[in-house]
This record gives C-alpha cells, structure tokens and sequence, in this order.
C-alpha cells in the first residue's frame, strides 16, 4: 500500500530532538520520515536497503546517497546506533534513551578549603550534552558509558575572600 503524502505524525522525544540540536541536524521531512521509521519499531534494525524500501512503501522519495548520508548523520549524533551483522552489512536502530541518566548528571562544585559542596543545577543541560559527547566517543570505541560522576573542585567565594559571603549558611 502506497501513502501518497508521506507526512506522518512523528512525536519526537525530547532527548532525540536534543540530540539532533546538537548536531545541527535541521528537522527536514526526510529526517522526520526516518525517525518515524525507527521510533515504530524501536527493536528491530535496519538495514540502508530495508530502511530504503520502508520509506519508499511510506511514499517518501528519498535519493538512495540523501538516506545513506542521513543515516550516518543520526547514528554519528547517537540518535541511530549501528551495528555490523553475520554478513558484514550495517544494521540501524534507534539508540537507547538515556532518560533516566539525567539526575546523576548534575555536576557539583567543591570547595578544597572548606570542604562545602555546591549543586550546579543551572549547568545541567550543557553538563548533559557533554556527558552525551563522552558517552558517544566511548561507544565508538566499544565501551558502554552508563555514569558520569563530575565535580569541579576549588576555592569557594567565601574562602577566596574571607568576610565576603552574601548569606550566612546554616
Ligand atoms: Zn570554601
């Protein structure tokens, strides 16, 4: 069955949008259209012939190289991971959501001197995009990063300058 309008509702989630933000990746319909793919079935792999096929039964018409490139794109922006089978062919499925990674991402700053620690919760989302760049070079090399444990130590605003804390801490 053939779609003639191959425009699909394709609710994104958050953390897949933010990754193609990160990349740069603009929303095109052909990526919605390979992200709607993927997020139907989000076990199974494909390959670039089968995910071919799939888009083309959906009524897109997608240059065969434009598929491939994107492919590329959204495995290297880790919303797509790849993975070689028995014949040496490449495999795309969704990557997993690392949803709930997110809390133990908050970084934190402490103080050498005093030994107080202070929660950065404003860095959080910029923290949780490095963590994800850390996370996609480690894959790219076979590991598998669950973690991320970062504190950035120092001497805080009272001890730099004794006398100059704006609220007394309890
Ligand atoms: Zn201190």
């Amino acid at each position: 069955m053939v779609h003639p309008n191959p425009k699909v509702a394709v609710s994104v989630p958050a953390e897949i949008q933010s990754r193609l933000e990160v990349a740069g990746l603009r929303r095109t319909l052909a990526t919605r259209a390979v992200l709607g793919l993927f997020l139907a079935r989000p076990n199974g792999g494909l390959t670039h012939a089968q995910a071919l096929a799939a888009l083309t039964a959906r009524g897109l018409n997608i240059n065969r190289v434009t598929l491939y490139r994107l492919l590329d794109r959204l495995a290297g922006c880790g919303v797509l991971q790849r993975q070689t089978d028995d014949q040496r062919t490449w495999r795309f499925s969704l990557a997993p959501l690392s949803t709930d990674a997110s809390p133990d991402v908050a970084p934190r700053f402490e103080c050498d001197a005093c030994h107080r620690q202070f929660p950065l919760l404003d860095a959080s989302e910029p923290t949780r995009i490095a963590t994800h760049h850390l996370f996609q070079a480690l894959a790219q090399m076979g590991h598998a990063g669950t973690r991320v444990d970062l504190a950035v130590h120092g001497t805080c605003a009272s001890c730099v300058e004794p006398g100059a804390a704006q609220e007394p801490r309890a």
